[in-house]
This record gives structure tokens, C-alpha cells and sequence, in this order.
């Protein structure tokens, strides 16, 4: 595994995170939020808790969770589900990817189709699935894909299209058009698409396209997200997997064999979540909007080229202004000189493609503001 391309041991996110808490320095590398999210989702945690539902809960997750997803994704996204055949709790994002790839990768020949740079996960876990990776690029500084260089990595290998909207790391939201192209191609090859929705709730700009209403991609598309982002408990691990019933079906063959279940106490913790009115929902983006407008201002006053990110916890800057020739370098450095930990770019890419990426950084802004504020003033002051 860990000779797969793109692969590292312990992860960058493990790496940068260690390092800031060595070194006492301000962690925008790794991309989890600093406040606790709403009080009535922790709560109902502690609530479930006393009120005994500490033992495994259902196989496909606590119905109460099922049904607010459905609930939920009918609301804001427009996508109708059957609770009882459409949609699966997972431990995480992290393990309905893996229960997907698991279960629709046959043979080695199989290619899996990612944009890059990807999150990290995405390359350990075609490895672990055993299939073949497939890169199509997205640069600076607007990161859409080129729609001839997708067409060209799909072919009749491809079994299955992952798109990550909005996109970690590069904070882009694709285009109407990009996705619609997703779906042609995945419809004349007879792929799957996989989408790993985490940061829905986290459009900053203009809207997401919500792949399974696009007509023909309901039926071979599997959605993934994750309560982790959008309520600020990224350490419960509670994420959902919904699509059509036999590829729901395939993915939690695998799942009852990773986890089994989890997470039980919050699963119907996050039901509560998902239930909150539209104003929650719309406050957190407000939010992050503030904060990434901060993390911008900040980056670009100590000399950074600074894009604008359309959604996601991610900001990406290019640290060729200020002398770096190679991201990775300078992250290792950053600690020392300016008391700021990041991630360099190169952390998401395959081997072959890191010349393109040599000088990009990603900064998260899922800070308090005063932190954000304050990672400037140092990046500003730098040595
Ligand atoms: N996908 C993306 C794009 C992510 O950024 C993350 C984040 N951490 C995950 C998946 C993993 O989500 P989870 O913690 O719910 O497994
Ligand atoms: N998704 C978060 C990030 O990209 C953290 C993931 C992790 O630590 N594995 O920073």
C-alpha cells in the first residue's frame, strides 16, 4: 500500500499536525474546526447517552438517522430516498468511500477516475481496493478540469468516476457543465460515480450542482457525505452513503465487514442536526465566508498569491512570491519562521504531477477568527 503512488505513512494531516503541537505553532494545516458546533446536536448526544443507546445500533444505522437524511437531502438537495433501501450510515466519509470502492473494484484492471490534487485518502484507498489510479489534472488558479483531458482519462476500464464537490484541496466548486460531462462519460462507459459531498453545506460562492439530479445519473451514482464538517464533529465519525438500492446494497456488504456499525449515541444525535432549520445551515457558510475572506486578506498582505476558494474548508496560495521553490520545504519550515503550520500541495498528488504543484500551500480557514487573524500578523512578520 504504502508504495502506491500519492501514498504516505503517517499521513501529512498526522505529520502537520504533530508538528504543530510540537512546535506550539498555529494549525491551518489540518482541516478541523476550533469552536464546537450547535448545542442542540450535543446535547441529543448526551441526551442518547443516558438514555441507554450505548449498545450497536441497526446494521444500515439508527432509523431515526436514515430517515433525517432523507428528510434532509429532500430538502436541500432535491434527491428523494427510501430510507430503508437507499441510504447507509457510515463510520465517516472515510468509510463509505471505502465501502464503495471496495465493492464495485473487480480486478486489477479496474481504473479509478480522481481529479488531482485528490484527498489523500483517495489514493490508499484504489490501492486498497486494488484498482488502478487515473488522474485528470485541475490548475491553479481556478482549478476547473479541462473537459478534453477528462474525456481522454475514461475509457472502458473506468469503473468508477469519484468527484469531490465542493473540492478538498483546492476549494473549487465544479461547474454545471464538468459535471454533466462526469455524467455522459460515466453513462457511455458504464461507470459508477462516487461523490464525496463533505463540504456541502460550505458553498461560498454561486451554487453546487447536485450530481444525482442531472438526468441520467440517479441510477449510477453512490453519494457520500459526512455530519462531520457541517456540525463541527469531525470526531464522531458519522457519515451516510445513499444511491440506488443494489449499489447501496454492494456498499454495505463491505461495511458490515470494516465497522460492523458505529457511532451509535450519534447517530441519532446527527438526525437532531440535520433537522435544524434553513438558518443554520446558511449561517455556517456565512460564516466561513468571513473566515476565508480573513485567511485571503491575511495571505495576500505577507506576499502570497491567493486564489478564491468557491467553497470547502480550503484556501490555496502560491508561495512563489515569497522565494519558495518547493512547497514541501517551505511547510516544514513555516513552523520555525513564522510559528504557522500548512499543508504544501504536493501532499495530494501523484509523483509524476508534482513539478505542477511545486510551490502551492493550502491553508484551512475553519479557525476561530481571532486565530486566523493572528496567522496572519505571523505569516506577515515572517523571518
Ligand atoms: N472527504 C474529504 C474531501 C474530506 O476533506 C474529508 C475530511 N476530512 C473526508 C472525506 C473524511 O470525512 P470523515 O471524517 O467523515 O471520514
Ligand atoms: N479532511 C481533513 C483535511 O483535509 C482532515 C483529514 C484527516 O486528518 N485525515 O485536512
Amino acid at each position: 500500500l504504502m508504495s502506491a503512488d500519492g501514498v504516505a505513512s503517517p499521513t501529512i494531516f498526522a505529520e502537520m499536525s504533530a508538528l504543530a503541537a510540537r512546535s506550539g505553532a498555529i494549525n491551518l494545516g489540518q482541516g478541523f474546526p476550533d469552536e464546537d458546533g450547535p448545542a442542540e446536536v450535543l446535547e441529543a448526544a448526551r441526551q442518547a447517552i443516558s438514555d441507554g443507546m450505548n449498545q450497536y445500533p441497526p446494521g444500515r444505522g439508527h432509523p431515526d438517522l436514515l430517515e433525517a437524511v432523507a428528510e434532509h437531502r429532500a430538502r436541500f438537495d432535491g434527491v428523494a430516498l427510501d430510507p430503508g433501501t437507499e441510504i447507509i450510515a457510515t463510520a465517516g466519509a472515510t468509510e463509505g468511500l471505502a465501502a464503495a470502492l471496495l465493492a464495485l473494484i473487480d480486478s486489477p484492471e479496474d481504473e479509478i477516475v480522481v481529479f488531482e490534487p485528490y484527498y489523500d485518502a483517495y489514493a490508499a484507498l484504489v490501492a486498497l481496493a486494488g484498482a488502478r489510479l487515473v488522474t485528470v489534472p485541475l490548475r491553479w488558479p481556478d482549478f476547473q478540469p479541462d473537459l478534453d483531458e477528462l474525456a481522454a482519462a475514461v475509457g472502458d476500464r473506468t469503473r468508477v468516476i469519484l468527484v469531490n464537490d465542493p473540492h478538498n484541496p483546492t476549494g473549487t466548486v465544479f461547474t454545471r457543465e464538468v459535471l454533466q460531462h462526469v455524467v455522459a462519460l460515466a453513462e457511455r462507459h458504464d461507470a459508477i460515480i462516487v461523490t464525496d459531498e463533505v463540504y456541502e453545506h460550505l458553498v461560498l460562492e454561486g451554487e453546487r450542482t447536485v450530481v444525482q439530479t442531472l438526468p441520467g445519473a440517479r441510477e449510477r451514482t453512490i453519494a457520500i457525505s459526512s455530519a462531520g464538517k457541517t456540525f463541527a464533529t469531525t470526531g464522531w465519525k458519522i457519515g451516510w452513503a445513499t444511491g440506488p438500492a443494489d449499489l447501496i446494497d454492494a456498499a454495505m456488504t463491505v461495511k458490515q465487514y470494516l465497522t460492523y456499525v458505529n457511532g451509535g449515541p450519534f447517530q441519532p444525535a446527527i438526525a437532531a442536526g440535520l433537522r435544524l432549520p434553513d438558518s443554520f445551515f446558511h449561517g455556517i457558510a456565512d460564516t466561513l465566508r468571513r473566515k476565508r475572506d480573513l485567511l485571503g486578506e491575511g495571505l495576500a498582505a505577507a506576499g502570497f498569491a491567493v486564489s478564491t476558494p468557491a467553497g470547502s474548508y480550503f484556501t490555496v496560495a502560491d508561495a512563489a512570491p515569497l522565494g519558495a521553490r518547493d512547497a514541501d520545504d517551505f511547510c516544514r519550515e513555516l513552523p520555525d519562521r513564522a510559528g504557522v503550520v500548512a499543508v504544501p500541495l504536493t501532499a495530494f498528488v501523484t509523483d509524476a504531477r508534482r513539478p505542477d504543484y511545486a510551490t502551492l500551500v493550502r491553508f484551512a480557514a475553519c479557525k476561530r477568527e481571532d486565530v486566523i487573524r493572528d496567522a496572519g500578523g505571523r505569516l506577515a512578520a515572517m523571518i
